[in-house]
């Protein structure tokens, strides 16, 4: 009876001892394999969210190489960071006591560079020129480093200043700023045409243009304001003015002058009491031409004390004559020693001359201007009295000597137009009547005339030629 009880058993451990070996044949010859989801070698930029791809695993036979079941892996490691590096995820699969891992690298890059800011180079801030820039201040910020204001390199070329820095990352970022100079010269108003300009009456006024430069703001034309008040039925001088202002606020002002004559010299245009008799000496000579021109543009007439210095010139006597201006004698040769060394030697050398005169305008002229003036001193070298006999020979002989009440000093105390220009004006302004010494053969004195003339009329001057009747001017007679 006990043997078929033992019979079973045996088969059950036999069985069970089968089943046993079954197994782990079966664990022997299966296995757990993994595989990343995508890349295992990730970039991604400073900023972004890493995005997790996962991984598959599933357990393999491996006698076969059959696919038997699908598991589930899981991160057993992700210290991925939102800063600038280099992180693993690391990935694991399991099957009992087998273990298998995967791992991926994760790198969090900065491809951004820092950002520079320039402060504004203010108004009161301006560099000046030749002067370094002072700086007026910057910020760089950066996504990573923050703050790096301090790391920040700049230099000056060429009206710019260059700012550079670079993150920790190795991004470089530049700025620029152009440097603001301080504009220290005004603007250059150009006229067009003439400064001095004459209208008949009646006439109207038409702008000849202009222009303005400025060194910093280049051309400013069309910023000029252009003001005048030209009545042209009123003879008169008028100003227009020219003005204009650069950005740095440094302005320019140029005037041009407009005289509006009356188209037949009228005297009463001013009141008459107050008289310039302006006349030249020594001439004709080059620049008598230009005179009369200038005469003529302003109506003016004059008087010429004449010599024959320049013969080739000769014929402006009887041009200037003809043009309505006086003429009279200043002696043939002008030579002290010669005319002054006799009565009759003085009378000769002005014969000449009244023989010239006479050729040139079919009159001749009782006018006449002792060279030196009354007053000279130096005939005393030739003739002790001369000057006491000659101004009362002549004045009994019906001529009319006129010295001067106001000098130019063109004859040898300056040679500056300005100066002759204030000279008269000075002397004329304290008198009400006013015989003007110039010389018609020194440019820079013909080229004082239309400021002379453009004060006087501007002062209620009258200017005339000189004749019998005009008032003496006199000197003390000195010899
Ligand atoms: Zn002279």
């Amino acid at each position: 009876m006990v043997y078929p009880q033992k019979k079973k058993t045996g088969v059950l451990l036999a069985s069970a001892a089968l089943a046993a070996a079954v197994c782990v044949w079966f664990l022997a010859d299966v296995e757990p394999v993994i595989a990343l989801n995508g890349s295992d070698q990730v970039e991604i930029d400073y900023g972004e969210t890493y995005e997790e791809k996962g991984a598959a695993a599933r357990l393999v036979e491996k006698f076969f190489g059959k696919d038997l079941i699908s598991i589930r892996p899981r991160v057993i490691q992700n210290d991925v960071r939102n800063e600038v590096g280099t992180y693993q995820v690391v990935y694991e699969a399991g099957f009992l006591f087998q273990k298998v891992t995967a791992e991926r690298t994760v790198v969090v890059v900065d491809r951004e560079p820092p950002v520079i800011e320039l402060a504004e180079q203010k108004d009161t801030e301006l560099t000046l020129p030749g002067e370094p820039f002072q700086e007026c201040g910057y910020r760089a910020m950066d996504n990573v480093d923050g703050d790096i204001t301090d790391q920040v390199k700049s230099r000056e070329e060429n009206g710019r200043v260059i700012y550079t820095v670079t993150d920790t990352s190795g991004n470089t970022a530049t700025a620029e700023r152009i440097i603001r100079y301080k504009d220290t010269e005004p603007p250059v108003i150009t006229l067009i045409g003439s400064e001095h300009m004459t209208l008949k009456v009646g006439e109207t006024y038409h702008e000849p243009g202009y222009t303005a430069t400025d060194q910093i703001d280049g051309d400013l034309s069309g910023q000029v304001a252009v003001e005048h008040q030209i009545d042209s039925q009123k003879p008169g001088v008028y100003d227009v003015v020219y003005t204009v202002e650069d950005r740095g606020g440094n302005q320019a002002a140029v005037k041009r002058t407009v005289t509006v004559v009356s188209s037949i010299y009228d005297p009463s245009n001013n009141s008459g009491d107050k008289i310039i008799y302006l006349t030249f000496d020594d001439g004709p000579g080059p620049y008598t031409e230009k005179l009369l021109n200038i005469l003529d543009e302003y109506n003016v007439k004059a008087t010429f004390f004449v010599t024959n210095g320049y013969p080739e010139y000769r014929d402006m006597i009887g041009e200037a004559y003809r043009r309505g201006h006086t003429i009279a004698i200043h002696t043939y040769s002008h030579d002290y020693s010669a005319i002054y060394a006799s009565k009759d030697a003085y009378y000769d050398d002005l014969n000449k001359m009244q023989e010239i005169i006479l050729e040139q305008t079919g009159e001749t002229t009782t006018l006449f201007r002792f060279p030196g003036g009354s007053s000279n001193a130096v005939s005393k070298r030739y003739c002790m009295g001369i000057m006491s006999l000659l101004t009362e020979s002549l004045e009994e002989d019906g001529y009319h000597y006129f010295d001067w009440h106001v000098s130019s000093t063109d004859g040898g105390g300056t040679t500056e137009t300005s100066v002759v220009v204030s000279n008269v004006i000075n002397g004329c302004s304290r008198r009400s009547k006013s015989v003007v010494l110039q010389h018609d053969t020194k440019d820079f004195s013909v080229d004082a005339v239309p400021q002379i003339i453009e004060w006087g009329l501007r002062n209620g001057y009258t200017f005339r030629p000189l004749d019998e009747n005009s008032p003496t001017a006199h000197h003390a007679v000195n010899n």
